[in-house]
C-alpha cells in the first residue's frame, strides 16, 4: 500500500516536513494544504516586504513548480473544517476531503482579533499572513498607527510602518521592552485597546485608561490562538490551546502527528526531527512489505 501522508498548514513547518519526506523517500504520497493562495513563505520577511526592502517575490521559500516537480501535491485556498480520525480523513470548508495514512498538523497560531466595539472596521485588522500585508499596503496611511501587540513582531512592523510610510507608531504592550529595541517615532504604552472609533475611516482608540489616541489604522498582533478549530470533534488532546505530543510529535493517534507554533516545541529543528521519524517509518514499513511479498521469501 503506498502511504499518503497529508500536511496540514503549508508554512515554514509544513513546507520542510514535506521537502524532507520527499527528499529521503520517493515512494510515498505527500500533500500539502494550504488555505492561503500561495506556495510557503518566510513570515519573519512580511516586516520587510511592508518596508519595500524586498518585493514579494523575494519571500517565498519555494514556487508551485518546485513542489510539482518534487511531486508534492500542493493544495491552495483550501480550508480543513475537520477530522475524521478513524476513517483517516480531512475534509475541506467548501467540498470535497482527502484520505490519509499518516497526517501532520502544522497549522499554526493566528492572533485573535478581540471583541470590541469597532474592531472589525476597514482598517483595523489582524496582521498575520500575506494577504493582510497587502491589505495594509493598500491604505492611505499619513498619519499615526496603532499596533496591538506584545512580543517583537510588533516591533519589527512598527519599524517598518515607519519606514514606509514616516508616522508614528503607537505598540499597546503588555511587556516592557529593551529601550534598546524601540525603532524611533514608536511609543509603547502599557494600556488596552477598548474601543475603535470612526465614521468609515478610523479616527482614533479609546484605551481602558479613558485615554484616547488618534490614528488612522489598527493591527492586531495579540492574543494568538492555535489554528485547530478543525480537531474540534475528535479526540485528540489540546490543553491550554496546544496540541499536545510526545518526544516523537505524535498525538496520542500514532498516525497523527503536530509541530510548529500549534505545539509547545516550535522550532524548524523539531520540524525536520518529526519528518526524519516519519521517514523511518515509512522504511519500515517497505521493508515489513518487501519481507512479506518478495517472492524469495519463506
Ligand atoms: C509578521 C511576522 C513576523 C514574525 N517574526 C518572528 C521572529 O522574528 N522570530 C520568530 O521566532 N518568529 C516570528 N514570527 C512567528 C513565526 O513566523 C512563526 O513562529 C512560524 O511562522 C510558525 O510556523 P508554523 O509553520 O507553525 O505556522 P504558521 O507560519 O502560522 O503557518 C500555518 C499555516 O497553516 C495554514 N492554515 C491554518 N489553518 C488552516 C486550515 N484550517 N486549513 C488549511 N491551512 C491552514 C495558514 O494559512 C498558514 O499558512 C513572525 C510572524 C509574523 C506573522
Amino acid at each position: 500500500m503506498i502511504n499518503h501522508i497529508v500536511i496540514i498548514g503549508a508554512s515554514v513547518s509544513g513546507h520542510n516536513i514535506a521537502l524532507k519526506i520527499r527528499d529521503k523517500h520517493k515512494g510515498c504520497k505527500i500533500t500539502l494544504i494550504s488555505e492561503e493562495g500561495y506556495p510557503a513563505y518566510d513570515h519573519l520577511k512580511l516586516a520587510d516586504f511592508i518596508s519595500g526592502t524586498i518585493e514579494e517575490k523575494d519571500i517565498f521559500l519555494c514556487s508551485e513548480d518546485d513542489y510539482l516537480k518534487r511531486d508534492i501535491n500542493f493544495i491552495k485556498n483550501k480550508k480543513v473544517k475537520s477530522l475524521n480520525t478513524q476513517k483517516g480523513s480531512v475534509y475541506f470548508k467548501d467540498k470535497g476531503s482527502i484520505d490519509y495514512n499518516i497526517l501532520v498538523i502544522a497549522s499554526g497560531r493566528s492572533p485573535v482579533i478581540p471583541d470590541i466595539p469597532g474592531a472589525r472596521k476597514e482598517g483595523a485588522y489582524r496582521l498575520y499572513v500575506l494577504d493582510d500585508a497587502k491589505e495594509l499596503l493598500k491604505r492611505y496611511i499619513a498619519h499615526p498607527v496603532c499596533i496591538v501587540g506584545s512580543n517583537s513582531l510588533s516591533l519589527k512592523i512598527a519599524e517598518a510602518i515607519l519606514e514606509k510610510y514616516g508616522v508614528e507608531v503607537k505598540v499597546l504592550s503588555r511587556t516592557t521592552f529593551d529601550s534598546s529595541d524601540i525603532p524611533p517615532k514608536t511609543e509603547i504604552i502599557s494600556d488596552c485597546l477598548s474601543e475603535v472609533i470612526g465614521e468609515g475611516e478610523i479616527q482614533a482608540v479609546k484605551l481602558k485608561s479613558g485615554k484616547a489616541l488618534g490614528v488612522c489604522a489598527v493591527l492586531f498582533m495579540d492574543d494568538y490562538k492555535s489554528n485547530i478549530d478543525f480537531l474540534k470533534d475528535t479526540d485528540i488532546l489540546v490543553q491550554d490551546d496546544f496540541v499536545i505530543v510526545n518526544g516523537w510529535m505524535a498525538t496520542n493517534h500514532d498516525n497523527i502527528f503536530a509541530c510548529g507554533s500549534v505545539v509547545r516545541k516550535d522550532s524548524v529543528v523539531i520540524s525536520l526531527m518529526l519528518a526524519d521519524n516519519i521517514i523511518n517509518r515509512l522504511d519500515k514499513e517497505d521493508s515489513r512489505d518487501a519481507k512479506v511479498y518478495s517472492p524469495g521469501t519463506i
